[in-house]
């Protein structure tokens, strides 16, 4: 197998966030709840694209990209760290975001617009057709330029959360469960299959904030990270749990999920989005109501950022 080390990366964020007991939910809950601080990790108002990027980016820069193109909603986490990532290291982002959703300057378009970041608003919901006009513009500029899928889900971004299993593991405490927001797929695909790799023991759950087909995404990136790793694994449906935690629908507030940023903010002083840490948790603690977890279980919650999100919500 190939270490994480062998793959060009560049530095982006700051590492390794840190882990704490969430000792006032872990009384509510009759079990020991964690946290992952991943909306710390650095880099504009934190999130976990940061630990993608940092693959993606390298791999941009040593095929010689000037341009870097990438998509999302209006409100992408992703397509704005992604901007913020470029700058820093002098490459041009052009974001070509889906216009439905909030598409006023708030949350992730006002950080945008206060980078100067080049923003087009297009009216489809096909990705492909986005994925096609990233490479209309890229030849009519004439300059070397790198695609970046949706969420940065693809096998090398999905190396970023293997990563930060192998960190969580550095880390020196052992887990019953890792939650996670599953979005585009690649986060929870790194730490199920890092989890494998480095934590025996861990099962990891993917909270469905979308409906897509994440059955099949799952361990379709978890086999792709698998390959680049040349790790010698098999992945299986005992190696992740999913569960719906979507709600009304993709980027719409749940009662459910503004319940949990509540309680996480009274609480511990944590701000989780609407989005996908908020729905994301609120998934955990309806696994704790229904007995899910033994009082002497460690679960460790990823906090995956989107602290934009919050600005730009209707809650
Ligand atoms: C993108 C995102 C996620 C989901 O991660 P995926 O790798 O896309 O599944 C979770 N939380 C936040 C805040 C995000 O921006």
């Amino acid at each position: 197998m190939k270490r994480l080390e062998e793959f060009p990366r560049v530095s982006l964020g700051v590492f390794p966030t840190p882990i704490r007991r969430l000792d006032r939910i872990s009384k509510l809950l009759h079990t020991n709840v964690y946290v992952k601080r991943d909306d710390l990790t650095g880099l504009g108002l934190g999130g976990n694209k940061t630990r993608k990027l940092e693959f993606l980016l390298a791999d941009a820069r040593a095929q010689g990209a000037q341009v870097v193109f990438t998509t999302g909603g209006a409100q992408s986490n992703h397509a704005m760290l992604t901007a913020a990532a470029a700058g820093r290291l002098g490459m041009r982002a052009i974001l070509l975001l889906k216009k439905r959703g909030v598409t006023d300057c708030r949350g992730n378009l006002l950080l945008e617009k206060l980078m100067g970041t080049d923003v087009r608003l297009i009216d489809t919901d096909d990705y492909n057709e986005i994925y096609a006009e990233m490479d209309r513009v890229g030849r009519a500029l004439g300059v070397p330029y790198y695609k970046i899928p949706c969420g940065g889900s693809n096998a090398l971004g999905s190396l970023g959360y293997v990563a930060c299993a192998r960190e969580i593991h550095e880390q020196g405490q052992a887990f019953d469960y890792i939650v996670c927001a599953e979005g585009s797929g690649g986060t929870m695909a790194g730490l199920a299959l890092g989890a494998k790799l480095y934590l025996p023991g861990t099962r990891v759950c993917g909270m469905m904030v979308d409906r897509a087909p994440f059955d099949e995404i799952t361990p379709a990136l978890m086999r792709g990270a698998a390959a680049l790793l040349e790790a010698e694994v098999t992945i299986g449906p005992e190696d992740y749990l999913l569960r719906d935690a979507c709600g009304p629908g993709y980027a719409v507030p749940s009662p459910e999920g503004n319940e949990a940023i509540a309680c996480l903010a009274a609480n511990e002083g944590i701000f989780l989005d609407p989005t996908y840490t908020g729905k994301a948790f609120a998934g955990l603690l309806a696994m704790a109501r229904e007995g899910a977890f033994r009082p002497e279980d460690k679960v460790l919650f990823l906090h995956s950022g989107g602290a934009a999100g919050i600005f730009a919500a209707a809650l």
